[in-house]
Protein backbone atom coordinates (compact mmCIF):
# COMPACT_ATOMS: atom_id res chain seq x y z
CA UNK A 1 0.00 0.00 0.00
CA UNK A 2 1.24 3.68 -0.48
CA UNK A 3 1.00 6.58 1.61
CA UNK A 4 -1.65 9.25 0.91
CA UNK A 5 1.39 10.57 -1.51
CA UNK A 6 -0.06 8.22 -4.04
CA UNK A 7 0.93 10.16 -6.81
CA UNK A 8 3.83 12.48 -6.11
CA UNK A 9 3.43 16.26 -6.87
CA UNK A 10 6.72 18.55 -7.49
CA UNK A 11 5.44 21.07 -4.54
CA UNK A 12 7.60 24.35 -3.23
CA UNK A 13 10.00 24.32 -0.69
CA UNK A 14 8.16 23.11 2.70
CA UNK A 15 8.50 26.46 4.79
CA UNK A 16 9.72 24.19 8.13
CA UNK A 17 13.55 23.92 8.47
CA UNK A 18 14.94 20.55 7.31
CA UNK A 19 13.92 17.92 9.82
CA UNK A 20 11.47 14.60 9.51
CA UNK A 21 8.98 15.04 6.68
CA UNK A 22 5.84 14.29 9.21
CA UNK A 23 7.24 17.35 11.03
CA UNK A 24 7.21 19.45 8.12
CA UNK A 25 3.83 18.22 6.88
CA UNK A 26 2.06 19.15 9.82
CA UNK A 27 3.16 22.95 10.04
CA UNK A 28 1.75 22.94 6.06
CA UNK A 29 3.32 23.47 3.12
CA UNK A 30 3.54 26.28 0.67
CA UNK A 31 0.86 24.08 -1.98
CA UNK A 32 -0.98 21.69 -1.11
CA UNK A 33 0.29 17.80 -2.31
CA UNK A 34 -3.32 16.26 -2.30
CA UNK A 35 -5.25 18.90 -3.94
CA UNK A 36 -8.75 17.55 -4.67
CA UNK A 37 -11.21 19.70 -7.21
CA UNK A 38 -14.62 18.94 -6.83
CA UNK A 39 -15.66 20.18 -10.64
CA UNK A 40 -19.90 19.74 -9.85
CA UNK A 41 -22.37 18.69 -7.38
CA UNK A 42 -24.53 17.16 -10.69
CA UNK A 43 -24.44 13.41 -11.09
CA UNK A 44 -26.19 10.87 -12.80
CA UNK A 45 -25.97 8.40 -9.44
CA UNK A 46 -27.80 8.89 -6.12
CA UNK A 47 -25.16 6.79 -4.13
CA UNK A 48 -26.26 6.41 -0.35
CA UNK A 49 -23.04 7.45 1.31
CA UNK A 50 -21.76 10.47 -1.16
CA UNK A 51 -19.48 12.40 0.80
CA UNK A 52 -20.52 15.27 -0.95
CA UNK A 53 -24.24 15.07 -1.37
CA UNK A 54 -24.56 15.27 -4.83
CA UNK A 55 -26.98 15.11 -7.02
CA UNK A 56 -27.63 18.47 -8.12
CA UNK A 57 -25.48 20.89 -10.24
CA UNK A 58 -25.09 24.08 -8.60
CA UNK A 59 -26.12 27.24 -10.39
CA UNK A 60 -23.38 29.08 -9.07
CA UNK A 61 -20.80 26.44 -10.15
CA UNK A 62 -17.33 27.84 -11.78
CA UNK A 63 -17.15 28.88 -15.04
CA UNK A 64 -14.94 27.49 -18.06
CA UNK A 65 -13.12 30.60 -17.35
CA UNK A 66 -12.63 30.64 -13.62
CA UNK A 67 -11.86 26.92 -14.02
CA UNK A 68 -8.87 28.11 -16.64
CA UNK A 69 -7.69 30.91 -13.83
CA UNK A 70 -7.36 28.04 -11.33
CA UNK A 71 -5.36 25.80 -13.20
CA UNK A 72 -3.37 28.94 -14.23
CA UNK A 73 -2.67 29.45 -10.83
CA UNK A 74 -1.89 26.06 -9.97
CA UNK A 75 0.67 26.12 -12.82
CA UNK A 76 2.15 28.82 -11.03
CA UNK A 77 1.85 27.58 -7.75
CA UNK A 78 3.72 24.20 -9.09
CA UNK A 79 1.04 21.74 -8.29
CA UNK A 80 1.66 19.29 -11.06
CA UNK A 81 -1.25 17.17 -10.20
CA UNK A 82 -4.70 17.04 -9.19
CA UNK A 83 -7.40 15.13 -8.27
CA UNK A 84 -10.69 15.67 -10.14
CA UNK A 85 -14.15 14.74 -8.81
CA UNK A 86 -17.72 15.83 -8.11
CA UNK A 87 -20.26 14.91 -8.31
CA UNK A 88 -19.60 13.10 -11.72
CA UNK A 89 -16.91 15.48 -13.30
CA UNK A 90 -17.41 13.97 -16.79
CA UNK A 91 -21.17 15.26 -17.31
CA UNK A 92 -19.32 18.94 -17.26
CA UNK A 93 -19.64 19.76 -20.90
CA UNK A 94 -16.36 21.65 -20.52
CA UNK A 95 -14.74 18.09 -18.87
CA UNK A 96 -12.47 17.43 -21.10
CA UNK A 97 -11.60 20.91 -22.33
CA UNK A 98 -10.73 21.68 -18.98
CA UNK A 99 -8.58 18.36 -19.09
CA UNK A 100 -7.00 19.37 -22.09
CA UNK A 101 -6.19 22.81 -20.60
CA UNK A 102 -4.69 21.14 -17.54
CA UNK A 103 -2.24 18.86 -19.04
CA UNK A 104 -1.23 21.48 -21.30
CA UNK A 105 -0.05 23.70 -18.51
CA UNK A 106 1.96 20.71 -16.44
CA UNK A 107 -0.76 20.38 -14.24
CA UNK A 108 -1.72 15.89 -14.55
CA UNK A 109 -4.89 15.12 -14.12
CA UNK A 110 -6.52 11.97 -11.74
CA UNK A 111 -10.51 11.93 -12.42
CA UNK A 112 -12.79 9.98 -10.11
CA UNK A 113 -15.60 8.79 -12.70
CA UNK A 114 -18.59 6.05 -12.23
CA UNK A 115 -17.87 5.42 -15.46
CA UNK A 116 -20.78 6.74 -16.96
CA UNK A 117 -19.08 8.66 -20.14
CA UNK A 118 -15.73 6.08 -20.59
CA UNK A 119 -16.86 4.63 -23.49
CA UNK A 120 -14.40 2.93 -26.12
CA UNK A 121 -14.17 6.37 -28.17
CA UNK A 122 -13.06 8.14 -24.72
CA UNK A 123 -11.06 5.19 -23.24
CA UNK A 124 -9.41 5.34 -26.31
CA UNK A 125 -8.69 9.29 -26.53
CA UNK A 126 -7.39 8.23 -22.39
CA UNK A 127 -4.94 6.13 -23.54
CA UNK A 128 -3.20 8.50 -25.68
CA UNK A 129 -2.34 10.68 -22.84
CA UNK A 130 0.21 10.58 -20.02
CA UNK A 131 -0.80 12.90 -18.11
CA UNK A 132 -4.10 11.63 -17.04
CA UNK A 133 -5.41 9.20 -14.28
CA UNK A 134 -9.05 7.38 -14.20
CA UNK A 135 -9.87 6.00 -10.95
CA UNK A 136 -13.11 4.24 -11.61
CA UNK A 137 -15.89 4.05 -8.08
CA UNK A 138 -16.72 0.72 -7.08
CA UNK A 139 -18.23 -0.06 -3.87
CA UNK A 140 -19.24 -3.49 -4.96
CA UNK A 141 -17.18 -6.73 -5.77
CA UNK A 142 -20.44 -7.93 -7.44
CA UNK A 143 -23.62 -6.03 -8.53
CA UNK A 144 -25.97 -7.07 -5.32
CA UNK A 145 -23.69 -5.36 -3.32
CA UNK A 146 -22.32 -2.34 -5.05
CA UNK A 147 -25.42 -1.32 -6.51
CA UNK A 148 -27.35 -1.97 -2.98
CA UNK A 149 -25.22 1.95 -2.21
CA UNK A 150 -24.61 3.00 -5.97
CA UNK A 151 -27.81 2.15 -7.15
CA UNK A 152 -29.28 0.10 -9.69
CA UNK A 153 -26.50 -0.65 -12.94
CA UNK A 154 -24.12 1.10 -11.10
CA UNK A 155 -22.20 -2.22 -11.41
CA UNK A 156 -22.69 -2.94 -14.89
CA UNK A 157 -21.28 0.64 -15.69
CA UNK A 158 -18.07 0.60 -13.85
CA UNK A 159 -17.30 -2.88 -14.95
CA UNK A 160 -17.82 -1.76 -18.77
CA UNK A 161 -15.65 1.19 -18.02
CA UNK A 162 -12.59 -0.75 -16.99
CA UNK A 163 -13.71 -3.37 -20.00
CA UNK A 164 -13.09 -0.13 -22.29
CA UNK A 165 -9.88 1.26 -20.63
CA UNK A 166 -8.53 -2.47 -20.59
CA UNK A 167 -9.67 -2.77 -24.55
CA UNK A 168 -8.23 0.48 -25.56
CA UNK A 169 -4.42 -0.14 -23.72
CA UNK A 170 -5.05 2.68 -20.89
CA UNK A 171 -2.74 1.19 -18.76
CA UNK A 172 -2.90 0.90 -14.70
CA UNK A 173 -6.33 3.16 -14.29
CA UNK A 174 -7.74 2.73 -10.16
CA UNK A 175 -10.23 0.88 -9.35
CA UNK A 176 -11.53 2.69 -6.01
CA UNK A 177 -13.21 1.37 -3.06
CA UNK A 178 -15.03 3.21 0.20
CA UNK A 179 -14.71 0.05 2.71
CA UNK A 180 -18.41 -0.80 4.12
CA UNK A 181 -19.32 -3.41 6.51
CA UNK A 182 -21.19 -5.23 2.86
CA UNK A 183 -17.57 -5.42 1.10
CA UNK A 184 -14.73 -5.78 3.58
CA UNK A 185 -15.19 -9.79 2.77
CA UNK A 186 -14.51 -9.05 -0.70
CA UNK A 187 -11.21 -7.69 -0.58
CA UNK A 188 -9.69 -10.13 -2.19
CA UNK A 189 -12.70 -10.45 -4.90
CA UNK A 190 -11.43 -6.63 -5.37
CA UNK A 191 -8.16 -7.21 -6.11
CA UNK A 192 -8.76 -9.83 -8.43
CA UNK A 193 -11.06 -7.75 -10.42
CA UNK A 194 -8.11 -4.86 -10.52
CA UNK A 195 -5.67 -7.68 -11.63
CA UNK A 196 -7.99 -8.82 -14.43
CA UNK A 197 -8.21 -5.18 -15.95
CA UNK A 198 -4.45 -4.08 -15.29
CA UNK A 199 -5.64 -1.96 -12.71
CA UNK A 200 -4.51 -1.13 -8.58
CA UNK A 201 -6.93 -1.06 -6.30
CA UNK A 202 -7.46 1.45 -4.31
CA UNK A 203 -9.21 1.43 -0.82
CA UNK A 204 -10.75 4.22 1.10
CA UNK A 205 -12.39 4.29 4.61
CA UNK A 206 -15.87 5.23 4.90
CA UNK A 207 -16.45 8.70 6.64
CA UNK A 208 -19.72 10.01 7.53
CA UNK A 209 -19.75 12.87 5.82
CA UNK A 210 -22.26 14.45 3.74
CA UNK A 211 -25.18 11.49 3.17
CA UNK A 212 -22.38 9.64 4.46
CA UNK A 213 -23.36 10.42 8.04
CA UNK A 214 -26.96 9.41 6.96
CA UNK A 215 -25.82 5.42 7.08
CA UNK A 216 -22.19 5.69 8.90
CA UNK A 217 -23.53 3.65 11.50
CA UNK A 218 -25.05 1.24 9.35
CA UNK A 219 -22.27 0.80 6.45
CA UNK A 220 -19.34 1.64 8.74
CA UNK A 221 -17.12 -1.69 9.50
CA UNK A 222 -17.59 -2.79 12.76
CA UNK A 223 -14.67 -3.49 15.12
CA UNK A 224 -13.85 -7.06 14.52
CA UNK A 225 -13.96 -6.23 10.47
CA UNK A 226 -11.61 -3.12 11.20
CA UNK A 227 -9.52 -5.85 12.45
CA UNK A 228 -10.00 -7.60 9.47
CA UNK A 229 -8.97 -5.02 7.03
CA UNK A 230 -6.01 -4.25 8.91
CA UNK A 231 -4.55 -7.64 9.00
CA UNK A 232 -5.49 -7.54 5.15
CA UNK A 233 -3.63 -4.47 4.63
CA UNK A 234 -0.86 -6.28 6.37
CA UNK A 235 -0.48 -8.82 4.24
CA UNK A 236 -1.52 -7.85 1.13
CA UNK A 237 -1.14 -4.03 1.32
CA UNK A 238 2.36 -4.07 -1.00
CA UNK A 239 0.52 -2.21 -4.18
CA UNK A 240 -3.03 -1.41 -3.41
CA UNK A 241 -3.48 2.64 -2.42
CA UNK A 242 -5.01 3.90 0.63
CA UNK A 243 -5.12 7.12 0.39
CA UNK A 244 -3.22 6.98 4.18
CA UNK A 245 -7.09 6.74 4.94
CA UNK A 246 -6.51 4.27 7.55
CA UNK A 247 -3.76 5.60 10.01
CA UNK A 248 -6.52 4.78 12.86
CA UNK A 249 -6.05 1.41 12.58
CA UNK A 250 -2.45 1.63 12.97
CA UNK A 251 -2.82 1.20 16.41
CA UNK A 252 -3.54 -2.56 16.09
CA UNK A 253 -0.16 -2.81 15.45
CA UNK A 254 2.44 -2.27 13.19
CA UNK A 255 1.64 1.22 11.41
CA UNK A 256 0.47 0.84 8.45
CA UNK A 257 2.56 2.54 5.64
CA UNK A 258 2.08 6.90 5.58
CA UNK A 259 1.98 10.11 7.19
CA UNK A 260 -0.09 8.84 9.79
CA UNK A 261 -1.34 12.45 10.06
CA UNK A 262 -4.11 14.27 9.70
CA UNK A 263 -3.32 16.72 6.42
CA UNK A 264 -6.52 18.83 6.45
CA UNK A 265 -5.62 21.92 5.75
CA UNK A 266 -2.07 21.17 6.13
CA UNK A 267 -0.98 19.14 2.71
CA UNK A 268 -4.68 18.52 1.62
CA UNK A 269 -7.70 20.44 0.69
CA UNK A 270 -10.41 20.60 -1.36
CA UNK A 271 -11.99 23.11 -3.72
CA UNK A 272 -15.74 22.70 -4.57
CA UNK A 273 -17.53 23.36 -7.51
CA UNK A 274 -18.55 27.24 -6.77
CA UNK A 275 -14.65 27.55 -5.74
CA UNK A 276 -15.59 27.58 -1.71
CA UNK A 277 -11.69 26.18 -0.21
CA UNK A 278 -11.91 23.48 2.73
CA UNK A 279 -9.50 22.08 5.09
CA UNK A 280 -10.45 18.09 3.37
CA UNK A 281 -12.50 16.51 0.96
CA UNK A 282 -14.46 14.90 3.76
CA UNK A 283 -15.02 18.05 5.73
CA UNK A 284 -17.92 20.00 3.70
CA UNK A 285 -18.96 22.13 6.46
CA UNK A 286 -18.71 26.29 7.33
CA UNK A 287 -16.42 25.26 10.41
CA UNK A 288 -14.23 23.86 8.06
CA UNK A 289 -14.23 27.06 5.30
CA UNK A 290 -10.84 28.49 4.57
CA UNK A 291 -12.32 30.78 1.78
CA UNK A 292 -13.71 31.42 -1.41
CA UNK A 293 -11.24 31.38 -4.58
CA UNK A 294 -13.43 33.97 -6.24
CA UNK A 295 -14.06 36.17 -3.40
CA UNK A 296 -11.17 35.99 -1.56
CA UNK A 297 -8.28 36.35 -4.33
CA UNK A 298 -7.49 33.10 -5.38
CA UNK A 299 -6.54 29.65 -4.35
CA UNK A 300 -3.27 30.87 -3.21
CA UNK A 301 -4.54 33.61 -1.55
CA UNK A 302 -6.38 31.18 0.77
CA UNK A 303 -4.24 28.55 0.79
CA UNK A 304 -1.32 30.43 2.31
CA UNK A 305 -3.11 33.08 4.41
CA UNK A 306 -6.52 31.96 5.80
CA UNK A 307 -7.08 32.00 9.56
CA UNK A 308 -8.59 28.09 9.52
CA UNK A 309 -5.24 26.78 8.04
CA UNK A 310 -3.05 28.51 9.74
CA UNK A 311 -4.54 27.52 12.86
CA UNK A 312 -4.65 23.93 11.49
CA UNK A 313 -1.13 24.06 10.82
CA UNK A 314 -0.24 25.36 14.75
CA UNK A 315 1.22 22.73 16.75
CA UNK A 316 -2.43 20.39 18.53
CA UNK A 317 -2.67 18.70 21.49
CA UNK A 318 -3.19 15.39 21.73
CA UNK A 319 -6.13 15.98 24.28
CA UNK A 320 -7.60 12.83 25.43
CA UNK A 321 -5.70 10.55 23.27
CA UNK A 322 -2.31 12.02 24.16
CA UNK A 323 -1.45 9.58 27.09
CA UNK A 324 -2.41 6.51 24.92
CA UNK A 325 0.11 4.45 23.92
CA UNK A 326 -0.97 4.20 20.29
CA UNK A 327 -1.03 7.99 20.09
CA UNK A 328 2.20 8.39 17.68
CA UNK A 329 0.65 5.62 14.65
CA UNK A 330 -3.38 6.89 15.37
CA UNK A 331 -3.20 10.54 16.35
CA UNK A 332 -6.69 10.50 17.74
CA UNK A 333 -8.28 9.35 13.99
CA UNK A 334 -9.41 11.34 11.26
CA UNK A 335 -11.19 14.81 12.23
CA UNK A 336 -14.11 15.29 9.95
CA UNK A 337 -14.87 11.53 10.99
CA UNK A 338 -15.05 12.99 14.69
CA UNK A 339 -16.74 16.02 13.57
CA UNK A 340 -19.49 14.41 11.78
CA UNK A 341 -20.35 11.50 14.62
CA UNK A 342 -20.05 14.69 17.27
CA UNK A 343 -17.12 13.66 18.54
CA UNK A 344 -14.63 16.66 20.36
CA UNK A 345 -11.70 16.81 17.89
CA UNK A 346 -9.57 16.53 20.54
CA UNK A 347 -10.99 13.53 21.58
CA UNK A 348 -10.44 9.51 20.02
CA UNK A 349 -11.78 8.59 16.14
CA UNK A 350 -14.92 7.23 16.73
CA UNK A 351 -13.34 4.10 14.97
CA UNK A 352 -10.75 4.19 18.05
CA UNK A 353 -9.54 0.33 17.77
CA UNK A 354 -9.25 -0.17 21.75
CA UNK A 355 -13.23 0.82 21.92
CA UNK A 356 -12.59 4.55 23.28
CA UNK A 357 -15.10 5.94 19.88
CA UNK A 358 -18.02 3.22 21.20
CA UNK A 359 -17.73 5.03 24.73
CA UNK A 360 -17.51 8.60 23.28
CA UNK A 361 -19.68 7.89 20.78
CA UNK A 362 -22.57 6.94 23.45
CA UNK A 363 -22.19 10.57 25.02
CA UNK A 364 -21.86 12.21 21.72
CA UNK A 365 -23.31 15.45 21.32
CA UNK A 366 -25.39 16.57 18.40
CA UNK A 367 -24.29 15.38 14.76
CA UNK A 368 -23.32 18.98 12.88
CA UNK A 369 -25.02 18.95 9.31
CA UNK A 370 -23.66 20.29 6.61
CA UNK A 371 -25.28 22.95 4.89
CA UNK A 372 -24.00 22.10 1.73
CA UNK A 373 -26.65 19.29 0.12
CA UNK A 374 -27.39 18.94 -3.37
CA UNK A 375 -28.96 15.92 -3.12
CA UNK A 376 -32.23 15.58 -5.21
CA UNK A 377 -35.44 16.37 -3.30
CA UNK A 378 -35.73 13.39 -0.58
CA UNK A 379 -32.85 11.65 -0.79
CA UNK A 380 -31.48 12.70 2.73
CA UNK A 381 -32.27 10.65 5.51
CA UNK A 382 -32.04 11.40 9.43
CA UNK A 383 -28.87 10.52 10.60
CA UNK A 384 -29.00 7.13 12.60
CA UNK A 385 -32.31 6.21 11.17
CA UNK A 386 -32.91 3.14 9.53
CA UNK A 387 -31.61 2.55 6.03
CA UNK A 388 -33.19 0.84 3.34
CA UNK A 389 -30.16 1.03 0.96
CA UNK A 390 -32.42 1.14 -1.55
CA UNK A 391 -32.86 3.94 -4.50
CA UNK A 392 -35.62 6.09 -3.59
CA UNK A 393 -37.90 7.15 -6.53
CA UNK A 394 -40.04 10.45 -5.87
CA UNK A 395 -41.27 12.62 -8.22
CA UNK A 396 -39.20 15.63 -8.85
CA UNK A 397 -40.36 18.81 -7.67
CA UNK A 398 -38.06 21.47 -10.11
CA UNK A 399 -36.33 20.85 -13.31
CA UNK A 400 -33.16 20.30 -11.95
CA UNK A 401 -34.54 17.31 -9.54
CA UNK A 402 -35.34 15.52 -12.45
CA UNK A 403 -32.25 16.25 -14.66
CA UNK A 404 -29.01 17.30 -12.53
CA UNK A 405 -27.48 18.60 -15.51
CA UNK A 406 -30.26 20.57 -16.02
CA UNK A 407 -29.35 24.25 -17.61
CA UNK A 408 -26.24 22.39 -18.98
CA UNK A 409 -24.72 22.11 -22.59
CA UNK A 410 -24.96 18.62 -22.41
CA UNK A 411 -23.70 18.13 -25.95
S1 LIG B 1 -9.97 15.11 8.21
FE1 LIG B 1 -9.77 12.88 8.03
S2 LIG B 1 -9.89 12.49 5.82
FE2 LIG B 1 -9.43 14.66 6.10
S3 LIG B 1 -7.20 14.81 6.01
FE3 LIG B 1 -7.78 14.61 8.18
S4 LIG B 1 -7.65 12.41 8.56
FE4 LIG B 1 -7.71 12.66 6.35
S1 LIG C 1 -7.46 6.52 22.28
FE1 LIG C 1 -7.06 8.00 20.61
S2 LIG C 1 -4.89 7.71 20.04
FE2 LIG C 1 -5.54 5.88 21.24
S3 LIG C 1 -6.17 4.41 19.69
FE3 LIG C 1 -8.03 5.50 20.35
S4 LIG C 1 -8.24 7.19 18.87
FE4 LIG C 1 -6.14 6.41 18.70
Amino acid sequence: MTSMLERPSAVTAPVAPVGRLVDQFELGLDAPICLTWELTYACNLSCVHCLSSSGRRDPRELSTEQCKSIIDELQRMQVFYVNIGGGEPTVRSDFWELVDYATAHQVGVKFSTNGVKIDKKVAARLAASDYVDVQISLDGATAEVNDAVRGPGSFAMAVRALENLSEAGFKDAKISVVVTRHNVSQLDDFKALADKYGATLRITRLRPSGRGADVWDELHPTQAQQRELYNWLVANGEGVLTGDSFFHLSAYGDALPGLNLCGAGRVVCLIDPIGDVYACPFAIHDQFLAGNIVADGGFQQVWQTSELFQELRSPQTGGACSKCNHYDSCRGGCMAAKFFTGLPMDGPDPECVIGNGELALAAAGEIPKSSVDHSRTGQRRTPRAPVPLTLMVRPPAKICDENPLAGMDQT
